[in-house]
């Protein structure tokens, strides 16, 4: 069904009971032309593009507990393309470009709010870096400008740029054109929409091996049995060594967890998105009040989708001394994912030794704003079996030819 002024007056109706469940939960079939393994955000993206650009339809995506419950669901919701490389940069703003038509395409209000992203510098050696981007960012055709502390000021009111705070605003870059989207929707927008193009979303059936015949894969085992596909694409985030150990692969990425925490519900207090590499530290405002708070990653490895204390209070210091304001706020939720980082804090997205096996991983702690930029190129790379353009550069390969993609300044927070 689509979703209209019309649909809301029908089913207003009869009471809103009506209205349809937004996909199927259909039983796995043994064969599928291609598996996708994850149903968060890259996963069901890249669904959703093999159907509509690639016209492969006979798709599962199977995913080991529920959809959008990975970090699509519990990221911090920032969504910009002011990367530092060329590489990086075409590849963020294709995903930029795709989230402005996103609602419309998928039918399903995303909530994108480009209300402006601040990267705020506090020594000189942050703001020559900022600058170094700004310029790069406007080279590659990408909205970026240099503000002053007393522009930022006028954007932000409660900020502190007072010179005598320990970690003092120098300025900031903006990009106009970033800002935040409604994680949720995301996931739900592309699986609705996947679906209506005939994909089977398989949730609870989590991947436990993939079977290879000599130098091909074959298929996947699963908890509900084996199920053949000729092309398996892993979209898998934070479990992507996992995945790899099963089709004897190494990948260089190391997991770490990565948190997030919301306060109550405010009046309207902040305007844009500020974010510090510095500090550690990146709030925002939702449509509801709540401010939405990130830290950086808490530094050792692991699956568990808990972080530490001590990464929160370094957090929450940095917040307050930043808008000393919000020293007032409770906090009323804390939460953490499992990111998934490699060395040069770029992703991978292509193909791998095994013929019909493709990963897409390595996105860290900057994955969803990619996630339509992403499933684009992955539905490219897996329907041609060849990568775009776009994600050419960002192959497993590199890590042995050296040819980095180094994005750790414009990743945000602290790897
Ligand atoms: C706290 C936090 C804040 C963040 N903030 C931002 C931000 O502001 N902006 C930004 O751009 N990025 C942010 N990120 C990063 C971003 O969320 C991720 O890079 C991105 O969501 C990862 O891609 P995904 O959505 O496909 O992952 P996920 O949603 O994690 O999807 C992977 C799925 O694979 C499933 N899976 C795993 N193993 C198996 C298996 N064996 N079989 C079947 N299924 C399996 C998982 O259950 C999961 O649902 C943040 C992340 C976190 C944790």
């Amino acid at each position: 069904m689509k979703y209209s002024i019309r649909a809301l007056v029908r089913n207003a109706l009869t009471y809103h009971e009506r209205w349809p469940r937004m996909w199927r939960s259909p039983e796995p079939k043994s064969e599928y032309e291609v598996v996708i393994v994850g149903a968060g955000g890259h996963g069901l993206a890249t669904a959703f593009y093999l159907a509509k650009e690639h016209g492969i339809t006979n798709v599962a995506v199977l995913e080991k507990g529920w959809l959008g419950g990975g970090s699509v669901g519990r990221n911090t919701s920032i969504v910009r393309s002011n990367y530092l490389w060329d590489e990086s940069a075409h590849l963020y703003e294709k995903s930029l470009k795709l989230w402005e038509d996103l609602s419309q395409e998928l039918n399903f209000n995303l909530m994108l709010s480009q209300r402006g992203v601040l990267n705020l510098a506090h020594s000189l050696q942050d703001l020559r870096d900022l600058s170094r981007r700004v310029n790069s960012n406007r080279l590659n055709g990408i909205d970026a400008e240099i503000l002053t502390p007393r522009q930022i000021k006028a954007l932000e009111p409660a900020i502190n740029i007072s010179p005598s705070a320990r970690y003092p605003i120098l300025g900031a870059s903006l990009q106009r054109r970033g800002g935040v989207a409604r994680h949720d929707a995301v996931a739900w927008g592309f699986a609705r929409a996947a679906d209506a193009r005939g994909v089977d979303i398989i949730q609870h059936c989590a991947v436990t091996g993939i079977r290879r015949s000599g130098g091909e894969v074959v298929g996947v085992e699963t908890v509900r049995g084996f199920i053949k596909a000729k092309k398996v694409g892993v979209a898998v985030a934070g479990d992507s060594s996992v995945l790899a150990a099963m089709a004897e692969l190494a990948l260089p990425i190391q997991s770490h967890p990565l948190q997030a925490l919301v306060s109550e519900p405010v009046k309207p207090v902040l305007n844009t998105v500020v974010m510090s590499n510095a500090v550690h530290a990146y709030i925002s405002q939702t449509d509801k009040g709540e401010l939405v708070l990130g830290a950086g990653i808490d530094p050792y490895n692991g699956y568990a989708m808990r972080g530490s204390l001590p990464v929160l209070e370094g957090n929450l210091a940095a917040v307050v001394e930043l808008f000393p304001i919000f020293g007032r706020m409770r906090m009323i939720r804390q939460w953490a994912g499992t990111v998934d980082i490699n060395p040069d804090a770029s992703p991978i997205i292509g193909k791998t030794p095994v013929r019909g096996l493709y990963f897409n991983c390595g996105w860290g702690t900057g994955g969803f704003k990619a996630t339509p930029g992403s499933g684009w190129v992955f539905a490219y790379t897996i329907a041609q079996d060849r990568p775009h353009p776009l994600n050419a550069p960002f192959s497993l390969e590199r890590f042995t030819t050296g040819q980095l993609i180094d994005e750790h300044g414009a990743a945000a927070v602290a790897h």
